[in-house]
Parts: structure tokens; sequence; C-alpha cells
């Protein structure tokens, strides 16, 4: 196994890997270990050059520093990907070889289950390396994360509401939903419970009809999603779906979800502030995800209680990021990213 280190202006470092034996092509990307080890998954998929997969591990893993500094919790960002078919070129002597990889870099970059991977390649990882968490069993595997991430949003719905409506119930509310996957069914269940509307879209036609009978919600099209009469949209399928098509459509008063990375551009979020929309930033609204993971990398007995306070610690950094927007007349967004650049830049985090 081969790392050779590639300079960069962006990343504290970043590393090719190969392997020639077992074909094995990747790169680990640490952007910042200012508050602890870099934390991110590990993305197994077909790129369509070492450049391509370049420019993906490094956005992942700069994206990684600011969901985790969001989240409170002691872990830098990184990312890592390998460049292949997950269906046809993975191996365990690659995964074995990945796992060498990191485990030289003496718990710098601690790696869990992305696309294209699951939690028995994180096993197959774990035979070599300790920086691995998303473990199918052991004392600290902390198991499915969705449940969590969607706890998360849900709270970021209330408060986003709250600062919006001056009230946290939802009752009666309607909610746009797209996405009813492992995410969006937990979130769907919630906002069903607080007695919200539901009207939903997928592309699985029976995730869609189990959330009509289950939750009595409203289905619609894949693209009509955007332009329904609601208070708030939450997506929860995939990237970049506030754009400059989709925000003119939008009728709702609040933008709250899952999915990652839903600005197709930065200038989306002042797109979207410019209509009156208030937009919870996702790697916020989502951080539930990441600390469900952290009670692994972490090593946390009291599983329950830290997740409890630091669901509770992201929904006060969410508020004060919505309620300073406000008084600033900035997009929540803005103000989330120069809110972690405020805590990397603080004299403790270089401790
Ligand atoms: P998932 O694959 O279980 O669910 C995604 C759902 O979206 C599927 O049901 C899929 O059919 C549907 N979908 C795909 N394209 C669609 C489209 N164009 N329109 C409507 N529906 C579409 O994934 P998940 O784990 O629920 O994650 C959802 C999003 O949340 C992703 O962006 C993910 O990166 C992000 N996220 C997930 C977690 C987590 O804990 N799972 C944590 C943080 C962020």
């Amino acid at each position: 196994m081969k790392l050779t280190p590639i300079p960069s202006q962006s990343h504290e470092a970043i590393y090719r890997v190969e392997e020639a034996d077992c074909g094995l092509l990747g790169i680990i990307a640490i952007h910042s270990t200012q508050l602890g080890p870099a934390a991110g998954g590990l993305r197994m998929r077909p790129y369509s050059d070492f450049d391509a997969a370049l420019e993906d591990v490094q956005r992942l893993s700069a994206g990684m520093t600011y969901k985790n500094a969001a989240a409170g919790l002691p872990l830098g960002g990184g990312k890592a990907v390998i460049l292949g078919d997950p269906a046809t070129q993975k191996s365990p002597e690659l995964l074995r070889a990945f796992g060498r990889a990191i485990e030289s870099l003496n718990g710098r970059y601690v790696t869990a289950e992305d696309m294209g991977m699951s939690p028995a390649d994180m096993a197959t990882l774990a035979e070599v390396t300790r920086s691995v968490a998303g473990l199918p069993e052991g004392e600290f595997a902390s198991g499915d994360p969705s449940p969590i991430t969607a706890r998360g949003i849900f709270n970021a719905i209330t408060t986003a509401h709250e600062i919006r409506h001056g009230s946290r119930h939802l009752a009666g509310r309607r909610v746009s939903l797209q996405g009813l996957g492992h995410v969006g069914w937990y979130l769907a269940s919630f906002l069903h419970e607080a007695g919200a509307q539901l009207i939903v879209t997928d592309v699985d036609a029976a995730r869609v009809a189990a959330a009509v009978a289950e939750f009595g919600a409203t289905a619609v099209g894949l693209d009509e999603i955007y332009g329904v009469e609601a208070d708030i949209f939450a997506p929860c399928a995939i990237g970049a779906i506030l754009n400059a098509t989709t925000i003119p459509q939008l009728k709702v008063s609040i933008v709250a979800g899952g999915a990652n990375n839903q600005l197709a551009t930065p200038a989306d979020a002042e797109a979207l502030a410019a209509r009156g929309i208030l937009y919870a930033p996702d790697f916020v609204a989502n951080g539930g995800g990441i600390i469900n993971v952290a009670t692994e990398i972490l090593e946390i007995r009291d599983r329950a209680g830290f997740v409890a306070e630091k669901l509770a610690a992201l929904d006060d950094t969410m508020r004060r990021i919505l309620t300073e927007a406000a008084r600033q007349g900035v997009s929540p967004d803005r103000v989330a990213i120069a809110t972690v650049d405020q805590m990397l830049q603080a004299p403790h985090a270089a401790e």
C-alpha cells in the first residue's frame, strides 16, 4: 500500500492511496483536526477520473468540519473515497489495504460508512485499523443514525416555526416532504405525531403508498413537491434541490430538512432569504446523524444522555443562527458558516 501526500492550500493533508495488487486507488482528505480527529465517511463510487474524485473528497471533507463543529463535537472534518464500482470492484483485500492506510495516520482520520459501504465493510476495515465507526456490533456500535437525524430535523422545524410564527405547535401545519427513506420516514412519523399534515413524494411508489396509509399523507408527483401550498418544505432525499428553478416555485415560509447539500450554490441561500423563506442550514439541521456516530468514535458509555445533550445544544445553535440571521438581515446559511469559522478561530481550538 502506497500513501502519497498531495499538496493542498485548503486542507491540512490529502493522501493518494494505492495498491496495485488489489486494484485500490483512493484518497483520504483531512480538512481540519483543530477540534479533534478528522471524522467523516468513506465513499466508493465510479468517478469519471482522479480529479473528479479529488474535488468531491475535498468538498465533502470541508463540509464535515462544518457539520461536526456545528454539532458541538470534539471532532474535525475529513472524508475518504475509493474510485470504483462497489458492486464489482470491492473486495476484502481492497478494504484491508485502505484500512492500513487509515491506520498509518495514527488516529488523525476516523472513517465511517458512506455511499457504497456497509456496516460489514466497516467490520473488514476494523480488522486492520482502530479508526473506524459504524460497526455492525460491539460495545460502542451506534447502529442506524436515521432516527436521531430525524429527531434533530424535527427540532429544527419546530424552532424555525417558533422563530417565524411565534409558536412551537405544528398541529394542523402543512409539511411537504421530499424523500421517504430512512430519515424521511422517521421524520414523517414525528411530524404526524405532532399533528402536522403531510404532503409527500418519493421515486419509490411503495413508500409513498405506505405514507398515505400510515400517516394520511397526500401524495404528489416528483416535480410537484416544490410548488405545493404548505407551511414547511422538508427536503430529505438528494442534494442541490434548492436552485434557480425550484426556489421561485416554493409556496412555503420555512425550508428545513435532512438532505445534505440542499443548496445548488451559496447564492441560493440569498435567493431564499430574498423571497422571505426561512432556511434552516442543512449541515446544522441534520447534525443528529454525526452525533449518533460520535458516540461510537468517542466511546461514550451513556449514549442516550450524550445524544440528548448534544441534540439540545444543536437546537440552541440553530436558534442562535436563525435569530442572528433575522437580526442582521442575511441568510442563515451565511451566519451558520460564520459561526463555525469563529469556533475554528477561537484560541482553545488549536490546543
Ligand atoms: P435513503 O436512501 O434511505 O432515502 C432517500 C429517499 O429519497 C429514498 O426513499 C429515495 O427513493 C428517495 N428519493 C431519491 N431521489 C428522489 C427524488 N428525486 N425525489 C423524491 N425522492 C427521491 O437516504 P437517507 O439515509 O434517508 O438520507 C436522506 C438524505 O439525508 C441524504 O441526502 C443523506 O445524505 C442525508 N443524511 C442522512 C443521514 C442519516 O442519518 N441517514 C444523516 C445526515 C444526512
